[in-house]
């Protein structure tokens, strides 16, 4: 799911904007993520009135998975949900204004930063913190199109219980992949995890469990052809071994994109510097971006770790470098 809006550019179109409200703020937060709200706590707590627009998906992609067992201080794991209510309560505490709304288009030509907000209005902030995240890819193939949000989803934790008792398949061999396929296998009656490896990237931990689920059957060095179906949604996928060449069709479903993400920092792109893939460059050891005064935190900015805890330090750097660059430019 996207977290914000990256069809409608705009950039540097002002004209459009002449007749919309316009609000002074002094930081600017884009996203609801780990970042975000860890640097929603500390520009707080720096009396820096922040105002966070949460993005289409509130809370970010922790409030699709499950269960959190490896962030520091939760002994006995918490849900993402959880996560991220409390996350937001916290940043509400020291005074964050939340709001719901999704940024359309932004000009970062010149300071103050204009940021449009569900095309309606403008905000301009003395300071932008972008924690805007990232969205689930999927294969590209026309099927998969055709048959998304009837039988096929990136989200297992958003879509698995539709599936109970049922046939379904899961394709991709990192973390994410490894993750929705135990999950729905508790659910489903079968789960076929398709990788086009012959092993999967995931952890050992995540591969051992992959490994001894009973009803999880991983198919290495497969590639998906066509996903097939009919007006009541998906009934199969035609995998190709690509080892023999031979095509194979599995009954299922479900079909489970869980092959990566994209950031999403198409909206900053005219201003903002980039990677190839689109991660928002920033200077190694901070969060400045190129343009001074504007900040990246979280996966938006970060191709390797892309964990709630490193998420959330790099949202604290955020604040922490926008507190002092507020200091030295007010
Ligand atoms: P990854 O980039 O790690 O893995 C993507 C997987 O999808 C790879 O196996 C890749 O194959 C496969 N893939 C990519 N494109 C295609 C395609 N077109 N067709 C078939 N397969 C494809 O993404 P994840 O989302 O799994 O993980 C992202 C990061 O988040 C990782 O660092 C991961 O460790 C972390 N993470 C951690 C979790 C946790 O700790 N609980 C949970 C989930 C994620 P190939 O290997 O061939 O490139």
């Amino acid at each position: 799911m996207e977290l914000f809006k990256s069809m409608n550019t705009n950039a540097g179109g002002n004209s459009s904007n002449s007749n919309k409200p316009v609000e002074k703020v002094k930081v600017l937060i884009l996203g609801s993520g780990p970042a975000g709200y860890t640097a929603a706590i500390y520009a707080a707590r720096a009396n820096l009135s922040p105002v966070v627009y949460e993005g289409i998906q509130p809370g970010g992609q922790l409030t699709t998975t499950t269960e959190i067992e490896n962030f520091p201080g939760y002994p006995n794991g918490i849900t993402g949900n959880e996560m991220m209510e409390d996350l937001k309560k916290q940043a509400q505490r020291f005074g964050t204004d939340v709001r719901f709304g999704i940024a359309s288009s932004t000009d970062l030509s010149s300071r103050p930063f204009k940021v449009t907000i569900d095309d309606e209005k403008v905000i301009e902030a003395e300071i932008l913190i972008i924690a805007t995240g990232a969205t689930a890819k999927y294969l590209g193939l026309e099927s998969e199109e055709k048959f998304k949000g009837q039988g096929v989803s990136a989200c297992a934790t958003c879509d698995g219980f539709f599936y109970r008792g049922k046939d379904v398949a899961v394709v991709g061999g990192g973390d994410t992949a490894a993750e929705e396929a135990t999950y729905l296998a508790g659910l489903c009656n079968k789960v076929y995890l398709i990788v086009r490896k012959p092993y999967l990237r995931a952890s050992k931990a995540m591969q051992e469990r992959v490994m001894n689920t009973p009803n999880l059957e991983v198919l290495f060095e497969h590639v998906t052809k066509e996903i097939v179906g009919d007006m009541t949604g998906v009934n199969g996928v035609i995998l190709t071994n690509t080892k023999t060449g031979e095509d194979v069709k599995k009954d299922i479903s479900g079909f489970f994109v869980a092959i990566g993400h994209q950031p999403n920092s198409d909206i900053f792109k005219p201003w903002i510097e980039t990677d190839e893939v689109g991660y928002i460059k920033t200077i190694p050891g901070t969060s400045k971006t190129n343009i001074p005064g504007v900040f990246a935190c979280g996966d938006v900015q970060d191709p390797h770790y892309r964990q709630a805890i490193t998420a959330a330090g790099s949202g604290c750097m955020a604040a922490i470098d926008a507190e002092r660059y507020y200091a030295e430019n007010k």
